[in-house]
Formats: C-alpha cells, structure tokens, sequence
C-alpha cells in the first residue's frame, strides 16, 4: 500500500501575520518541486491565518488550524469555531496535541467532539496521540495508545476516518530534541495501525496515515519517513526557519 508522505509545520504560538508572511514569501518560492511525492501543510496561530490563506491560495501548500473548538458559535470567550476556519480556506486542523491535554486539559471525550465536529466542517483533523515518558516506563504504551485512538474516534465512522490523519507524537520526544529512534517509532505506528485495523478492518487501516512528531529535523527525516508505517512528520521546531523545513521535507521524501 502506498500513502502520500504528509509533512506539517505545527508553528504553535510562534509568527505572527508580519513573520507568516516573510516565512511564506522565501518558502512558496522553492517548495513546488517537492510537493509531488508529498503534502505540506502550515499551521500558523489563529491571526495569522488570513495572511497565510492569501499567500497559500494557487499554492501547492496547505492550511491548517492549531485547534477548533467543538462547538457551533455564541458564549465561549476566546475560542473559534469550523465555519471560521473554512472561510479562510483552512484544510486540516490539529487535534488532541499533548500541549492541549496536558496545558489545557483537553480528554479523549473532548478531543473526539473536536474531530467530529472538524469532520462536520469537511476539515481534516490531524489527530494526535502518544505516551509520557513515565507511561512509556511503566509499560504502558499500547494501553494508552488504545485508550487515545478508542476515545478519540468513538463514533467516528469509517468515511470520516479516512479524512484523518494520525500524528504518533510521543510527549517525551516533543520540543526536546530526543528522537525517538527509527525502530521505537516505527514499533508504535504499527501498533497504532494494528488498532485501527481492529476499529474499521484492515484495508482501511493501511489506507491511513500516520505521522511521527518528535523532534524530527533534517538530519533524522529520512531514517523515520523510510518506515514502512510512518507516513511523514508533524514538525515544530524544525519547521520555524524555512530553509530548515525545506530541508527536512526534501531529506523526508528522499527516505
Ligand atoms: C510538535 O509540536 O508537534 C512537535 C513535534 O514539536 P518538535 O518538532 O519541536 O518536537
């Protein structure tokens, strides 16, 4: 089964309008010849997304969200709903990230009315998951794992699955500079395959991708894309200089 590389640039509260536009201007003219073997997406903060959706309009780049919430409109201070997102021509929106569960206090419950809603909308959630450090210890990793997947996707029927994408993030590898390695990376994607195998079969299991996120930077993106189940990267650090997440995404589908 072949999956289209997917690699996205998760800014998170870093660039506003004037830096998106300046990051987009040196990025747009160098990134075409890469986009046939794979799919970029950016996803700058909430202001600076009107900016982005002009430059990225006629761009072989896509526009994602950081978050969306799982409401319709009215009395929520501060958040943003899908019919926002899609009149900017926002494509994906990233969900469940560990920085929303452990700063914000996202659960499984709350991520799930998230993806169902992004899916109301026709966006395409990049839905996150991983394990702490200390689950990883304490030989946890596939109950969290199941408990993430099973609770994030209850309900979600298998068409809506396939406008998913998975992002396979473990919590100690984000912002850190440790990677996991090629061969711990690739253990849990399989893993993660082999739960949606069990949620919606297994042709559409192998139908899905799943990206690693982690510390992934040019030096390390061909080893990890050159997995059988890691189908491309979701990218903080890396992605903040464009010549730096150039590179990543040339050395990504070069693996
Ligand atoms: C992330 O924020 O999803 C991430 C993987 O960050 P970094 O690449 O900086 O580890």
């Amino acid at each position: 089964m072949s999956r289209k590389l997917i690699i996205a640039a998760n800014w998170k509260m870093n660039k506003g309008p004037s830096e998106t536009g300046d990051f987009l201007k040196t990025f747009l003219a160098k990134i075409a010849p890469l986009t046939s073997n794979c799919e970029v997406v950016v996803a700058p903060p909430f202001v600076s997304l009107p900016i982005a959706s002009e430059l990225l309009a006629n761009s072989n780049v896509e526009l994602a969200a950081q978050n969306v919430s799982q409401f319709d409109s009215g009395a929520y201070t501060g958040e943003v709903n899908v019919v926002m997102l899609k009149e900017l021509y926002v494509r994906h929106v990233i969900l469940g990230h560990s920085e929303r569960r452990s700063i914000y206090g996202e659960t499984d419950a709350v991520i799930n009315g998230k993806i169902k809603k992004a899916r109301e909308a026709n966006l395409r959630p990049i839905f996150c998951i991983g394990e702490t450090l200390e689950e990883r210890e304490a030989g946890k990793l596939e109950e969290v794992l199941r408990r993430q997947v099973r609770g994030g996707l209850d309900g979600v029927s298998e068409k809506d699955l396939l406008d998913c994408v998975l992002a396979y993030e473990p919590v100690w590898a984000i912002g850190t500079g440790v990677t996991a390695s090629p061969e711990q990376a690739q253990e849990a994607h399989a893993f993660v395959r082999s739960l949606l195998a069990e949620l919606y079969g297994k042709t559409v299991s192998e139908k899905i991708r799943i990206q690693y996120g982690g510390s992934v930077k040019a030096g390390n993106a061909a080893e990890l894309m050159g997995q059988p189940d890691i189908d491309g990267a979701l990218v903080g650090g890396a992605s903040l200089e464009p010549q730096s997440f150039l590179d990543l995404i040339q050395n990504g589908v070069a693996g």
